[in-house]
């Protein structure tokens, strides 16, 4: 199998619904084959494999954009009331 593999045949492989001499061909070329490899893994376990090429990974990355968001908001919150703290303590 010279090409890489579509979508379709990884699928095939991974809940091994084609022909023997298919699963075997894919095989051969997913052992061949990193990027094809990545990709598979990809399909299997969408959760686990950052691939920005797709689609699925989107919503994974927008949670990490909020909890990166709400973690900074907090220590930003943190490091006022230190400031105020500072300040006031400083005052006196
Ligand atoms: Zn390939």
């Amino acid at each position: 199998m010279k090409r890489h593999l579509t979508v379709a045949e990884i699928e095939q492989y991974v809940t091994r619904s084609g022909s023997v001499d298919e699963i075997i061909a894919i095989a051969e070329h997913l052992e061949a084959c990193f990027e094809c490899r990545d990709r598979a893994v990809a399909i299997v376990d969408p959760g686990t494999t950052a691939h920005e090429l797709r689609q699925p990974e989107l919503p994974r990355e927008r949670r990490w954009t909020l909890t990166t968001g709400v973690v900074v908001t907090c220590i930003a919150v943190v490091v006022i009331v230190i400031a105020i703290l500072v300040f006031v303590i400083g005052k006196r």
